[in-house]
C-alpha cells in the first residue's frame, strides 16, 4: 500500500469515528465518502489487497438480505469485510474496505446502478444477480437501462469470475447465455406457484422476440419456470435448486436445496419465497467461494434477518412484526406471506421521500385485495396515510375497520392499544417509514441502535 493511501486511510478513519461519535449514522458512509471523493482509485487498491478476493451482490429486492446470509456463511471459516448497513454505493464499499485490515474476503452489496463500477474497481471472484424489478411508477424505464447496463458490465467480466444468477429472472438468464462459469439457482415447487402473474410483474414479455411468456410456474411477480410460444427461449436447466418447500405464514421456511455439491435440508427462520430466493442465491454465492454444504446450511439456519426488513420484537407480552415494503412486488410478497394468517391489527406507513418514491401512485398495483376481508383493524400512516386509506377503501375495506394516524408514534401506539396481549401486531412500511418506527422503537430502548445489533 501506498504511502498516499495509507494516509487518505487514516484520514478515513478518524472522520468515522468522528461522525459516529457525532451519532450522525453510525459513520457508515461517511469515511468511504470522504476516501472515494479524495481518491477513488483507492478502492481498487484496498479492494485488490484481499488475498481471497471479492464478491459482489445486487437486485432490485433482496439484496441486503441476501448478503447478510452469505456473510453469516462466510464469515464461519474467513475473516470477512463487508457493508453490513446496507451502504450499497460506491462510497459505502470503500467504507467497508477503509477497515479492512487482516481480512481476507470482501462481500459487498452494490445498488443496481453502481453495479458496473463497482465490478470494474474491485475486479470479482464472483457476481451474483438475484432479480430485477420495477422499484417504483416514477422510475418507469430504469429497468431496461438498469439491464443493459448490466449485460455490458457481465460482457466485460473476465472467464474466471463466477457469475451467480436468479434463472427464475427471464432477463438475467439471458445475461449469463454462453458464459463459461455460471451457477444459475431458481425455485422448483409449484404447489407454491401463483395462478396467473400479478398484474405488477415486470418482464413478462419474451427477451428473445417480445411475445408473452407462459409460466408453467410463477412464483414472485415475474420470477419462475418460463417459456416463450413462439421462439422458445425458456427458464435454462438450475445448478442450485430450492423444492419441498414449507412456508409458515410469518415464522420460517423450510426446503431441500439441490446443489452440484449435493442436497441439503434447511430450516430458515424467514417466511416467504422470496426469502427462499435469497437463500439460494447466498448459497450459490458461497458454492463459488468454495464452502461446503454443510457450512453452507450452519450458516442459514443460525441466520436472523437483516434489521427492518423482517424482524420480530417483544414489545411487553405483544410481538411487533415489521415487512419493509419498498415497491409493487415486494409489497405483494410480504401480503402474501399474511395470507395464511392475517393478523388483527396491521400499521400500513406510506411516506414520499425519495427513498420512498415520491409518485405514491404504485400502491395501486398492490394486491391488498386478498388481505382486506380477513383484517380486523388496519391503521393507514405515514406521510401519505389520506392515499392509503383511500386506496383501502376502494379495495374493500370497510370504513369502520380502517383508523387513519399519519403520525407515526401515534399509530404505532395506537394499534400496539388495539393489540390483545399474546398478540401480534404487523407493521408494513415504506422504507423512511421504517427507519422512522426504528428509530422510535430504538429511543425506547426496544431495540439497539442497528449497527450495534448482534448478528
Ligand atoms: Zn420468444
Amino acid at each position: 500500500m501506498s504511502a498516499r493511501i495509507r494516509l487518505e486511510t487514516m484520514a478515513a478513519r478518524a472522520v468515522g469515528h468522528v461522525s459516529r461519535a457525532a451519532g450522525r449514522g453510525g459513520g457508515t458512509t461517511l469515511p468511504g465518502k470522504l476516501l472515494w471523493k479524495v481518491d477513488p482509485r483507492a478502492v481498487d487498491q484496498l479492494a485488490a489487497r484481499l488475498p481471497l478476493g471479492v464478491a459482489l451482490v445486487s437486485a432490485t429486492n433482496g439484496k441486503t438480505t441476501t448478503t447478510a446470509m452469505a456473510a453469516r456463511i462466510l464469515a464461519q471459516e474467513h475473516r470477512l469485510t463487508w457493508n453490513r448497513a446496507g451502504a450499497n454505493l460506491l462510497s459505502g464499499i470503500a467504507s467497508a474496505l477503509v477497515s479492512s485490515d487482516g481480512s481476507e474476503l470482501g462481500l459487498f452489496e452494490v445498488d443496481e446502478a453502481a453495479l458496473p463500477e463497482a465490478i470494474a474497481r474491485t475486479r470479482p471472484r464472483v457476481v451474483s444477480l438475484g432479480n430485477l424489478f420495477r422499484d417504483q411508477l416514477d422510475r418507469y424505464g430504469e429497468l431496461e437501462l438498469v439491464a443493459e447496463r448490466w449485460r455490458e458490465a457481465v460482457r466485460a467480466l473476465p472467464d474466471e469470475t463466477t457469475l451467480v444468477v436468479n434463472a427464475d429472472d427471464p432477463v438475467l438468464a439471458d445475461l449469463a447465455e454462453g458464459r463459461q462459469s455460471v451457477l444459475r439457482y431458481g425455485l422448483d415447487d409449484p404447489r407454491h406457484a401463483r395462478p396467473a402473474l400479478q398484474h405488477a410483474a415486470d418482464s413478462k414479455y419474451c427477451v428473445r422476440c417480445g411475445t408473452p411468456y407462459e409460466y408453467a410456474a410463477a412464483y414472485v411477480g415475474h420470477l419462475g419456470a418460463y417459456r416463450c410460444p413462439s421462439c422458445g427461449n425458456a427458464r435454462p436447466d438450475l445448478d442450485v435448486v430450492a423444492r419441498d418447500i414449507e412456508l409458515t405464514g410469518l415464522r420460517s421456511s423450510r426446503f431441500t436445496l439441490a446443489t452440484p455439491s449435493g442436497e441439503v435440508r434447511v430450516e430458515l427462520a424467514l417466511p416467504g419465497l422470496y426469502n427462499v430466493y435469497n437463500a439460494a442465491a447466498a448459497t450459490s454465492s458461497s458454492l463459488a467461494l468454495g464452502s461446503s454444504l454443510d457450512v453452507i446450511r450452519a450458516g442459514l439456519e443460525g441466520f436472523s434477518a437483516a434489521f427492518g426488513r423482517f424482524e420480530r420484537i417483544a414489545q411487553g407480552a405483544k410481538t411487533i412484526v415489521i415487512l419493509l415494503i419498498k415497491n409493487p412486488a415486494g409489497a405483494n410478497e410480504a401480503l402474501r406471506t399474511l395470507e395464511t394468517g392475517v393478523p388483527p391489527v396491521l400499521v400500513i406507513a406510506l411516506n414520499d421521500a425519495i427513498a420512498d418514491g415520491q409518485d405514491v401512485s404504485w400502491i395501486w398495483d398492490v394486491d391488498f385485495e386478498p388481505v382486506l376481508p380477513h383484517a380486523g383493524r388496519i391503521v393507514a400512516s405515514g406521510g401519505r396515510a389520506a392515499e392509503l386509506a383511500l386506496r383501502l377503501l376502494y379495495g374493500g375495506l370497510p370504513e369502520e375497520r380502517l383508523e387513519v394516524v399519519p403520525g407515526l408514534e401515534q399509530a404505532l401506539d395506537r394499534a400496539l392499544e388495539l393489540t390483545e396481549a399474546g398478540g401480534e401486531l404487523v407493521i408494513l412500511p415504506t422504507y423512511t417509514a421504517m427507519l422512522a418506527l426504528r428509530g422510535i422503537l430504538t429511543a425506547r430502548g426496544v431495540v439497539p441502535a442497528y449497527w450495534d445489533t448482534p448478528r
